[in-house]
């Protein structure tokens, strides 16, 4: 392993991925990018890819956005298939505050020349008549939405940063941060030291242990979420949206020649990554009465991961106030692998430039927990 690094990276996910990326397109020096398993092994291999622009603030959009030209031209770029598919997203209310605010949220994505539309419940059960829509008062309908394959984007990823010189080192685990007068100086690993003024935090919902061997409290909490997918089953010719049941906080969409349904989210932070009965039920009564015909769908096989969320569901991007050189990338509240082109790009920016110029991130550092300046949003965010 290299022993003199300008930047390390701590974390092999899509992000850290994306970074390295990013860094050595930058020609950023000698990158090194430490896994302390395999890539992708953390919440990226548990993702189920979504990527859409119907978020309800300023900042997640142009994330998004921004996002969007990479999964677009991906392939090209990245020479893998990232297998994007736009299905679109359907997001179904059944409060009258919901359709408020989804109205509210039109308006915002409006200004962005999102093609977002507002549908009636007549509307949603004309356009989607196997769901349950009796207690349905509205929705919204972004067709640009859908999903990508989480371990192609990874592949691809990686792939470009080998291409562009990175060192990716796998089995590699960061022990320790070293710092020295207010900034970072090395990081002791499981294979030894290495050097380097600039270290990144990308260590997905370990980000706060990776901060606390700089001596820094990142607040991120992994917390877990559940999915299963259906054994075949066939529901309708047509094309099925990537569908919301924002209330009940469920969700589901084709999986090959099934159907993937989200299991619940823990109440609790913690690192179990197991899955139980008890939310294997529950999705299936959500699953059953949103969409009847469900009652005859089996469940074949789930599994579970963990979202990094930050207190304000939005990510903490950039420097850190007091400790030069090191570098956060944390905290997406389960949006890191729609969002992870553009932070790429951004850090990369700050590391390089020493500011982001494509998006301005100055809402997402970590000092604005400190200054009581969290980012607010009409309703608790929507986590896929
Ligand atoms: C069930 C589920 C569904 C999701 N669906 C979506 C979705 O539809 N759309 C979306 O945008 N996002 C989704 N997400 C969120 C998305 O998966 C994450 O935001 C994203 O993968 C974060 O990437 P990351 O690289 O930051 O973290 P990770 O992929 O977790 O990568 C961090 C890596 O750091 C490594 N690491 C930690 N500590 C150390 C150390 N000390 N030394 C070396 N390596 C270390 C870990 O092993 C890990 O591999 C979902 C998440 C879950 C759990």
């Amino acid at each position: 392993m290299e022993r003199i690094a300008d930047v390390v990276i701590i974390g092999g996910g899509v992000i850290g991925l994306s970074i390295a990326y990013h860094l050595g397109q930058r020609k950023a020096g000698k990158i090194v990018l430490l896994e302390k398993g395999q890539l992708g092994e953390g919440s990226t291999s548990r993702c189920v890819g979504g990527i859409r622009t119907q978020f309800s603030t300023e900042i997640n959009i142009l994330f998004s956005l921004e996002s969007l030209k990479t999964f677009d031209r991906f392939e090209e770029e990245f020479g893998v298939d990232p297998e994007f598919r736009r299905i679109g997203y359907l997001f179904l209310a059944t409060t009258t505050s919901e359709v408020e605010i989804f109205k509210e949220n039109i308006e915002l994505q409006k200004r962005f020349h999102i093609p977002v539309q507002y549908l009636d419940s007549d509307e949603i059960g004309k356009q989607w008549p196997y769901l349950k829509a009796d207690d349905i008062l509205g929705g919204t309908f972004c067709s640009q939405d859908g999903y990508a394959g989480p371990s192609e984007v990874l592949s691809g990823f990686a792939r470009g940063a080998k291409r562009v010189g990175v060192k990716i080192y796998e089995g590699a685990e960061a022990r320790e941060i070293l710092v020295a007068q207010g900034r970072v100086m090395a990081v002791r690993t499981s294979d030894g030291e290495i050097s380097s003024p600039v270290v990144v935090n990308a260590g997905g919902p370990y980000a706060s242990s990776v901060g606390e061997m700089a001596d820094m409290k990142i607040p991120v909490k992994p917390l877990r979420r559940q999915v299963f997918v259906t054994a075949p089953f066939h529901l309708t010719e047509r094309d099925i949206p990537l569908t919301i049941d924002f209330h009940r906080g469920w969700y589901f969409r084709r999986e090959v020649d099934g159907f993937l349904l989200s299991g619940p989210l823990d109440k609790e932070a913690g690192l179990n990554t197991s899955i139980d009965y008890e939310a294997m039920v529950e999705a299936s009564e959500n699953a059953t009465y949103r969409v009847p015909a469900f009652e005859n769908a089996r469940i074949a096989r789930g599994w579970a991961g963990l979202y990094e969320i930050s207190p304000d569901n939005h990510a903490i991007l950039g420097k850190v106030p007091g400790l030069e050189g090191f570098i956060l990338a944390n905290g997406f509240s389960g949006h890191g692998f729609q969002h992870s082109p553009a932070v790429g790009k951004v850090i990369s920016e700050v590391i390089v430039d020493g500011k982001a110029t494509t998006i301005d991130i100055s809402s997402l550092s970590i000092q604005r927990f400190e200054k009581g300046e969290l980012i607010r949003e009409p309703v608790t965010a929507f986590k896929e």
